[in-house]
């Protein structure tokens, strides 16, 4: 199942990184107007975003891959005790429990 996020996750990786106006080889040498220029920006920008919060899970996703090497995947990584299933089902590279995790965030 982690497998199978990472690699979603690395494909829109690289979807975003291909919608990226930026990454368009004309773009440089391109004469657009001031305001299509603008609108690539804030495109750049967004996706700019995304691709780092998708990065953020994918570091969380091979965290879990190697925790799952050394037997330890499922543990809250603050207090130790085991991380219910049905959470891991909705978000498989947890790494706390839902109290941790909210005293964490607080
Ligand atoms: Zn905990």
């Amino acid at each position: 199942m982690l497998f199978q996020e990472k690699k979603k996750i690395e494909k829109q990786t690289d979807d975003l990184k291909k919608s990226d106006p930026f990454a368009d080889p004309n773009h440089a040498s391109d004469n657009a107007a001031v305001d299509t220029d603008v609108r690539e920006q804030v495109g750049h920008d967004t996706i700019e975003a995304e691709i780092k919060a998708l990065q953020r899970r994918l570091n969380d996703i091979e965290l879990a891959l190697s925790k799952m090497l050394k037997g330890k995947y499922g543990i809250c990584e603050r207090c130790g005790n085991p991380i219910p299933i049905a959470r891991l089902k909705v978000l498989p590279e947890a790494r706390y429990d839902v109290d941790c995790e909210k005293k964490l965030r607080r």
